[in-house]
Order: C-alpha cells, then sequence, then structure tokens
C-alpha cells in the first residue's frame, strides 16, 4: 500500500505496533483521528503524554497509581495482614471487581515462563518475600490463573516463603483450569476468592 504521507505512515506504524492491531485497521484509526477537529486529537495525543510522565507503581504492590502509594495500600481500612498476590494490574482491577476482598495486593508483573525468556529475577517475587517477613502480614493468597506457568510460579513463591511465618492459601477451583484470571466473571472470582484454601506444595 502506497502511503502518501510521512506523517501518515509513521502514525500508522504506532497504531500497528499494538497488540491485535492490524496495518489495515491502524490506517482507518488514524483516518479517523485526521477527520476529528484537531483540538480532539490534540487532546487524545496530550491524554497519552500525560500518562506516561505522570503514572507510577506503587512502592509497596507494584500496582499502577497516581501517588507513591495506590489508593489500595494507602486505605486504613483494608487489611494489611493479608496479601493476594497477582500476576497483573488486570487482575487486581478484576479481584476488585468482585468487591469480595478487602485485604492489599502483589503486583509481580508477569509470570514465570522459561519459553518467553521470563524467570524468577524479571518478577517482583524478592519485594514480596520481603513484605511476607514483615510482623504484620499473616497470609499470603497464591491468585495466579490456573495454568501451568501459573501453577509453577506458584509452587516457586511457595517455596520462597518457606522461612516466612505466614500462612500461603490459593483459589478455590472455581477457576477453571487454564483460564485467565481477568476473563472470570465477578461471581465466580470473587467466590474463589472467599473460598480459598490452603496452597499444597507438592
Ligand atoms: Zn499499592
Amino acid at each position: 500500500m502506497e502511503i502518501p504521507s510521512v506523517y501518515l505512515e509513521r502514525t500508522v506504524e504506532q497504531f500497528a505496533s499494538l497488540p491485535g492491531i492490524g496495518r489495515k485497521t491502524a490506517m482507518r484509526l488514524v483516518l479517523h483521528l485526521l477527520r476529528r477537529e484537531r483540538q480532539d486529537v490534540e487532546a487524545f495525543a496530550n491524554t497519552l503524554n500525560e500518562l506516561v510522565q505522570n503514572v507510577r507503581y506503587c512502592v509497596d504492590c507494584h500496582n499502577i497509581s497516581d501517588e507513591e502509594r495506590c489508593s489500595i495500600c494507602s486505605n486504613p481500612s483494608r487489611d494489611h495482614t493479608t496479601i493476594c498476590v497477582v500476576e497483573n494490574v488486570q487482575d487486581v482491577m478484576a479481584i476488585e471487581a468482585t468487591q469480595q476482598y478487602r485485604g492489599v495486593y502483589h503486583v509481580l508483573g508477569g509470570i514465570i515462563s522459561p519459553m518467553d525468556g521470563i524467570g524468577p529475577q524479571d518478577l517482583e517475587i524478592l519485594s514480596l518475600v520481603e513484605r511476607a517477613r514483615e510482623p504484620e502480614v499473616q497470609e499470603i493468597i497464591l491468585a495466579l490463573s490456573p495454568t501451568m506457568e501459573g501453577d509453577t510460579t506458584c509452587f516457586y513463591i511457595y517455596r520462597r516463603l518457606a522461612d516466612a511465618d505466614v500462612r500461603v492459601t490459593t483459589l478455590a477451583r472455581g477457576v477453571a483450569q487454564n483460564d485467565q484470571l481477568q476473563y472470570t466473571d465477578e461471581v465466580t472470582l470473587g467466590r474463589s476468592i472467599v473460598d480459598r484454601r490452603p496452597f499444597k506444595g507438592t
């Protein structure tokens, strides 16, 4: 496809670099933006700039935050004795949507996956082990997707927590095998976190 403008070409390339967006869709989106009011498009670009300049990660749980500490960690009415370990920020949102959990979180930033070259050192596991040693922490809930990579990651964390004085639990298996947590319906996910059970490390 011959593109008559280098600016158009560059923008299409940026959109096409997003997951699930092919070149045709990218072109349609960019042409749509060009037809909108100039100030709308500038606001769109400014929002992206503000996002990358201002968004941060919570120093305690690594959830996305506008402040040094996220709104969950800095909320005194949350139960800081219980830490729910999740793969990513979307999983925090999914569990929050169930309104069944009052503890705090720890976002790993991924999952152990040798196929993708992701090892324990690429994830926030060390910081979790350090948090688990804090005297107030009593329970660590391993809320990872029930896939092979999720199970591997749970087992690795379980072993790393062996000398920490905490109870390690995992979700009840209302979450179907191989389902991604963020796509599980709220009722099932809510029940799974309420009915959590001890993690068996064998
Ligand atoms: Zn936090």
